[in-house]
């Protein structure tokens, strides 16, 4: 029997539940840690917030700004801001650059939420409302009959660029598109999920104050204009030249009675870029790290913010030369962690996924081979030689952690940032938090899968 036991522990994989299995100092460690966390969520809701966020953050831990072409020696500690939406944060390491390559750990900043359009203000009913485009991959119904809060930019005709944050505070309005009531929602309910609600119908809800002063004709539009004019000195054309958005007016809280889960708007996916920032600041490491927080994930990558542009190639070009390396060396023997996060299993919708290989809430950050969808279509599908690699570091530092891929074969499947770096000729992989309701206003991740991914970042970082 105890002959059997032991071969049972040496030969069969075992997944732990992390606050199972750890003791009340290293749960205080968790908990203490997503203080933090939750705060940078509810600074950081958009890829702007983030970026000035964190920026913020590094300044206070030694680094400066990084001038492409400036000479770099070792212990330098830099960030490089791309238009205020994506950032490299970076620290030069003592060994050779050439032949040791870069840690690179790269999260997203930019989360699901809904874009005003370019003409987006009307009235209709006595309401002015804002039109919206809404941005990555979103459940319509579920952005309805919640708060939301406005937050962009705003270039002016004379070039001068208004910021606009509204809603967050506990003294703002907060904005808001309808749902139709249940009494008269019979025709509403018989259609698919997908289709109850269009893009079209995600109208917010803006104003309902008729604007009478002045001789006017009591326009509500006009009302809100005015307001605008008064407070940022626009007028309607100026928002060709915006970028305005809104995204759920929640902040973070903890879930549960007893604290385990936060719940969130845009844990996806700064939940990975936290840890990131916090391995990257505290990081005592040889080896060159560079965190990358990248926008446009949600949408494709694509842009000159976005993963698919040459910003990072320029980047790790820029910065090889300025230390005497070849940038093509350099690429070649770096690596990279993709820091994304994953869907969690979810015992409310057991059949989209194949447990086995799903990620269990609280069993650690989870590692993703691939991604793609139907065939392993649209992957970078990391090396067994990799993530052997990946995993002695793991082991090496005790870090928890387990594997998954989302969902079950050919129902759905999704995309990361990892198919673009590895196409840069370095090697990566996948791994992220396990998440709950992914890309719902309001989602769900573990604490001790948060602080998981923490101990994984520093771990591939320093080792
Ligand atoms: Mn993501
Ligand atoms: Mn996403």
């Amino acid at each position: 029997m105890e002959n059997k036991q032991k071969l049972s522990d040496t030969l069969q994989m075992k997944k732990d539940n992390i606050f199972d299995t750890s003791d009340s100092e290293k749960i205080k460690k968790i908990f203490d840690f997503s203080e933090g966390y939750k705060s940078f969520l509810d600074e950081a809701k958009t890829e702007r917030l983030a970026v000035i966020t964190a920026i913020s953050a590094a300044k206070e831990f030694g680094f400066s700004e990084y001038v492409p072409g400036e000479k770099l020696s070792p212990g330098d500690k830099k960030y490089f801001n791309n238009r205020g939406k994506s950032l490299f944060i970076f620290k030069i390491g003592n060994e050779d650059l050439a032949e040791n390559g870069m840690r690179i750990l790269a999260a997203h900043i930019d989360s699901p939420r809904l874009d005003l359009k370019q003409v987006p203000l009307y009235e209709e009913s006595g309401m002015a409302y804002f039109k919206t485009h809404y941005y990555g991959g979103i459940k319509k119904y579920q952005w309805t009959a919640i708060p939301l809060s406005l937050h962009g930019v705003i270039v002016k005709k004379d070039g001068t660029e208004v910021t606009v944050r509204i809603g967050d505070n506990p003294g703002d309005p907060v904005f808001y598109i309808s749902d139709l009531l249940p009494h008269l929602s019979q025709e509403q309910n018989l259609k698919p999920l997908g289709t109850a609600i269009t893009g079209e119908s995600l109208n917010i809800m803006v104003g309902g104050l008729p604007l009478k002063e002045d001789g006017q004709d009591g326009s509500v539009k006009l009302g809100v204009l005015k307001i605008l004019n008064d407070a940022y000195g626009i007028t309607e054309e100026d928002f060709i030249s915006a970028e305005l958005t809104c995204v759920p007016a929640f902040n973070a809280r903890d879930i549960g009675f007893d604290r385990a889960l936060i719940g969130a708007y845009g844990h996806d996916d700064r939940v990975c870029a936290y840890p990131l920032l916090r391995a990257v600041f505290e990081c005592e490491s040889e080896h060159t790290v560079l965190g990358v927080l990248a926008d446009k994930e949600e949408i494709g990558s694509l842009g000159n913010t976005g993963m698919q542009s040459m910003v990072l190639l320029d980047l790790i070009h820029s910065v090889s030369e300025s230390l005497g390396c070849s940038p093509v060396a350099v690429r070649a023997s770096s690596k990279c962690l993709s820091a994304d996060v994953n869907a969690a299993f979810d015992p409310n919708f057991k059949d989209v996924y194949e447990a086995r290989n799903s990620a269990m809430i609280s069993c650690g950050t989870t590692m993703s081979k691939y991604t793609g969808a139907r065939g392993k279509s649209g992957t970078s599908d990391a090396s067994a030689e990799f993530v052997g690699f990946v995993r002695r570091i793991f082991d090496m530092r005790g870090v928890k952690w387990q594997t998954s891929e989302l969902g079950r074969v050919d129902l759905g499947g999704g995309g990361t940032i990892a198919m673009y770096i590895a196409n840069l000729n370095i090697d990566t992989v996948d791994l992220g938090v396990p998440v709950i309701s992914m890309h719902a206003p309001y989602e769900v991740v573990s604490k001790a899968d948060i602080y998981s991914t923490y101990e994984a970042f520093r771990a591939f970082i320093e080792c």
